[in-house]
């Protein structure tokens, strides 16, 4: 799971992540938030109304849901759990409260905090991208300063100064993570119980 505060470049970095690695999957988040110039419905978001939204939450049908700036959006499960079971490992960019919520069901899932080199620059960034008016900016920084004080929760922090360090950052905790023994033990039980190498 990736999380990190509204114009850290989440977006960028795990666009980055999904080209340079193999088997990774992408969760599409649902979405009440009005959709953006240039976002497709179906590969950016799924945009529902209120209606629509609630009636998927309350049939289960949402791994999380949080409300983020005045908006909803949730994890929706079906996906994510075809992919886990034919062994496709899966990403997940969601704020703060849907990570917490993920963390409590699947404990092994590995989360990653995007912060920005400072709050002046997330500032500019955000103004820069153009897509809030000055409200919801204030909001979303609001609402970012909130985030970065519960940066602690996550197992990785991860500096977005620049797009190619943060990309590969994020893929030495990937590589590394599947690395761990705790997920390839089975694997060295295998190999202990060939013997047939001893003379
Ligand atoms: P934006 O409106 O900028 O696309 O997203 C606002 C925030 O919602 C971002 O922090 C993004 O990571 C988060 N978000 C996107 N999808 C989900 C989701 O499925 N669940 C939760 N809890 N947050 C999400």
């Amino acid at each position: 799971m990736v999380s990190g505060p509204s114009g850290v470049g989440k977006g960028t970095v795990v666009r980055e992540v999904l080209e340079k690695s193999g088997n990774i999957r992408l969760s599409v988040s649902a979405t009440t938030r009005e959709k953006r110039a240039g976002e497709v419905d179906g590969l950016d978001y799924h945009f529902y109304s209120m209606e629509e939204f609630m009636q998927l939450a309350s049939s289960d049908q949402m791994l999380e849901y949080a409300v983020y700036c005045g908006n909803y959006y949730g994890t929706p499960a079906g996906p994510i759990k075809a992919w886990l079971q034919s062994g496709l490992d899966v990403l997940l960019e969601i704020e703060v409260e849907g990570a917490k919520q993920i963390k409590e069901k699947v404990k092994d899932c590995v989360t990653v905090f995007l912060l920005p080199p400072s709050l002046d620059v997330l500032r500019k960034r955000l103004e820069l991208r153009g897509t809030e008016g000055q409200e919801r900016l204030n909001l979303r920084i609001r609402r970012a300063m909130e985030e970065i004080k519960e940066a602690s929760f996550y197992n990785y922090l991860v500096v977005n100064d620049n797009i190619f360090d943060a990309t590969a950052d994020v893929l030495s905790i990937i590589r590394a993570e599947k690395l761990k023994t705790s997920r390839i033990g089975s694997f060295l039980g295998e190999v202990l119980k060939d013997q047939s190498c001893e003379r």
